[in-house]
């Protein structure tokens, strides 16, 4: 089949028609210009009010996050930033929970100006792995400590939902021994191209985990100029990316903006519709939210030259208003940022975050290939999609994380036992899902300490985890029927050698 026979028969207009609401998309740039006009110089006590509610782990109203926006007073940014944790503690506690991105390939139909695979970029190295190379370089992510992953692609036949498909099959196939047992990758999540109810049951029947699709902008005008050309210039195909997976069955979706396209302000409140409109339509928000600053890519001038770029104070904020606009949405920073960025905005409520990063085709297996003669910060800008801010290892990322008394979770658990999509979302919204979530953060730390953890990241973990056994053994929730006693069971297994049991 060609790529133009292929091109034409992706987009189902009747995937996208049956969303909208009396013939109108979610995104009203009316409305969010209108909300926007209006959150100007709110009044504090309308503000500490907002922050309140944020507190209660309810949803904010757009009027709601239009008011955070405008706050340009310091000190009551101080107020927010700590509301910002004090809301992740209540919900997702001290933990972290880490993945590992797999690049397949960066062959591209699609032209966006922003990106290094674009059609049009000549410079670019064009790979896609096979499955043999699907399994190296899983071998080498999971060789880190990782059990998570998420697996990108550009949109191509060549990577159409069946090869999607297989990879997902064969990174669960991999298996590499550890200090004890061996170690494996638990979940796969999908960062691809909008596709097919159709296809999307393809990655669902796989043992796909979340799947994530990027707006990039929710602005309209500016996703037209930033997507000149192929399957992706369709704003609503990809607007309805989430809803159609809702509909397959992946019921853990995820959202994200690429801020430095247009106003992060419009951006922020896009996400915030999106999330309503998917509660509205399946009774779910999205799993997570991701907000990528647009870093340099090879061969692209907007990379760096856009207007809208964000700058780092307001980074910090974008993700405080968001963390306080969707209490129990979780929300990713990746490497694209620098360690000490990362640092900052994990402070006010990121709950994953990325280590140990290769975004080349191939480049994980390259890396152990050429481990003494390249350094590990090396980066080939004609072959990846941008430039990474940060290339520290996972081994030095969790002991940094740990010494900001922060826990690292490898935890896998709550998707493997049914907890996902509005199950999840209950026991987020009730706080209850922390819970469990941190007797499982404990004993995955615990498992990584064991078998991968260098000496000086092993002393400071052994530390931390004395401190969350206290912890855990002194609140009364985890007394309530047999919880703390199988914990401390399941604690004492895997000191031993057991692995991969939980909650
Ligand atoms: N091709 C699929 C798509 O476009 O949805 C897969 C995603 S792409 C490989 C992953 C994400 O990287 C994009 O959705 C975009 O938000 C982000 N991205 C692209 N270029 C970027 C850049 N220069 N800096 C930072 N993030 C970028
Ligand atoms: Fe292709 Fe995705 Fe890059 Fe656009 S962002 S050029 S669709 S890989």
């Amino acid at each position: 089949q060609s790529t133009a026979a292929w091109i034409d028969q992706v987009i189902k207009q009747e995937e996208i028609d049956k969303y909208l609401i009396n013939g109108k998309d979610f995104i009203d740039e009316g409305k969010i210009l209108k909300n926007l006009e209006e959150g100007h110089n709110p009044d504090p006590v309308k503000i500490r009010e907002i922050l309140q509610k944020s507190l209660a782990i309810e949803r904010l109203d757009p009027e709601e996050t239009a008011a955070l926006i405008h706050v340009k007073d310091p000190d009551l940014w101080e107020e927010m930033y700590a509301t910002g944790l004090e809301v992740k503690r209540k919900v997702y506690d001290n933990r972290i929970v880490f993945f590992a991105p797999l690049y397949c390939s960066n062959l591209c139909v699609n032209s966006c100006v922003y990106c290094g695979f674009r059609t049009d970029n000549t410079r670019e190295k064009r790979r896609i792995l096979n499955m043999d190379e699907v399994q190296d370089e899983t071998r080498a992510v999971v060789s880190e400590g990782h059990k998570r992953m998420i697996v990108v692609f550009g949109e191509h036949p060549l990577s159409d939902a069946d090869y999607m498909a297989d990879a997902i099959k064969n990174i669960y196939k991999v298996k590499v021994p550890a200090r004890s047992g061996y170690g494996e990758i638990r979940r796969v999540n999908v960062n691809a191209a909008p596709m097919s109810i159709g296809d999307l049951k393809k990655l669902w029947e796989a043992g796909i985990g979340t799947y994530q699709v990027f707006q990039e902008t929710y602005h309209k005008e500016t996703y037209a100029r930033v997507h000149p050309a192929g399957l992706k210039a369709n704003y609503r195909w990809r607007l309805y990316a989430l809803h159609r997976a809702m509909d397959a069955g992946i019921d853990d979706v995820a959202a994200g903006a690429l801020f430095g396209l247009y106003d992060w302000k419009f951006e922020v409140m896009g996400l915030l519709y999106h999330a309503m409109d998917l509660e509205q339509q399946f009774g779910i928000g999205p799993h997570t939210i991701s907000f990528p600053r647009m870093t340099p890519a090879s061969g692209s001038w907007l990379t760096t030259h856009s207007p809208w770029k964000v700058d780092d104070d307001t980074f910090k904020k974008l993700v405080t208003i968001l963390r306080l606009s969707v209490p129990y949405t979780g929300l990713i920073i990746t490497a694209r940022e620098r360690a000490e960025l990362r640092r900052e905005v994990i402070k006010v409520g990121c709950t994953q975050t990325d280590a140990s990063t290769k975004i080349g085709i191939g480049g994980y297996t390259e890396a152990l290939k050429v481990l003494n003669n390249v350094q590990q910060g090396d980066q080939d800008e004609d072959a990846q999609q941008f430039i990474l801010g940060d290339t520290r290892r996972l081994d030095d990322v969790v002991r940094e994380l740990a010494e900001m008394d922060m826990i690292t979770s490898f935890c896998t658990a709550g998707y493997r036992c049914g907890r996902t999509g509005d199950k999840i979302m209950g026991l987020l919204k009730s706080c209850t899902e922390g819970k469990f979530c941190k007797l499982n953060a404990v004993l995955t730390f615990k498992e990584y300490l064991e078998d991968y953890a260098s000496p000086e990241t092993k002393a400071v973990g052994e530390k931390l985890l004395e401190k969350e056994l206290a912890e855990i053994r002194s609140i009364p929730f985890f007394k309530r029927g047999k919880l703390l006693e199988n914990f401390e069971n399941y604690y004492q297994r895997i000191s031993t050698g057991e692995r991969d049991v939980y909650i």
